[in-house]
């Protein structure tokens, strides 16, 4: 999987001064590097036995969806604040500077459901452990998480303990 990183672009000082931002669009536009992904993420996905997958916007919709489809699994959309337009519940994570937060339908995931959680990257986790607490909260079980890249010098095991978190590539350090 490792040549997988042929697809993935690195662009410096993105989007603020000393933040190497890893983008996926290359990866995207290479059918034959995205459909490597998807099958990778596929199987781990169907591992799982899961009822639904989540995505995280907005990168994490673009794997999601074409997982679901490929599975033929719900799928539900965390969105920033104020998109969605039903009733929702919320989690704050914390960011370098500050605070964000994530909302889902508070119907999307019923009691005892068994959702896998997709995003493209994981960096301190913040993100994917709103969402599980999101899951959980509406008595869901979070079957697993899988994402493309993974920032192995950043702290995310110690959020994400007790997750079976799947990963496609290992950046381990924050070199192009
Ligand atoms: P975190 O909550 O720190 O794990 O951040 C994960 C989220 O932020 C993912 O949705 C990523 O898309 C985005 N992200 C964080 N760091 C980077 C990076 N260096 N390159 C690209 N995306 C990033």
């Amino acid at each position: 999987m490792e040549d997988l990183k042929n697809y993935v672009r690195s662009v410096p000082d993105f989007p603020k001064p000393g933040i190497l931002f890893y983008d996926i669009t290359t990866l995207l536009m290479d059918p034959v590097g995205f459909k490597k992904a998807l099958d990778e993420m596929e199987q781990f996905v169907r591992s799982k036995n899961a009822d639904k997958i989540i995505s995280i916007e907005s990168r994490g919709f673009v794997f999601g969806a074409a997982l679901a489809d490929r599975l033929h699994l719900g799928l539900i959309t965390a969105r920033k604040p104020g998109k969605l337009p039903y009733r929702t519940i919320s989690e704050e994570y914390n960011l370098e500077y500050g605070t964000d937060s994530l909302e889902i339908h508070s119907d999307a995931v019923t009691k005892g459901e068994k959702v896998v959680v997709v995003d493209d990257l994981i960096a301190t986790g913040g993100t994917l452990k709103a969402v599980c607490k999101m899951i959980e909260r509406l008595g869901g079980e979070v079957a697993g998480i899988s994402v493309v890249i993974d920032l192995s010098f950043l702290p995310w095991r110690e959020k994400l303990a007790g997750y079976d978190v799947h990963y496609l590539i290992s950046y381990d350090s924050e070199k192009v």
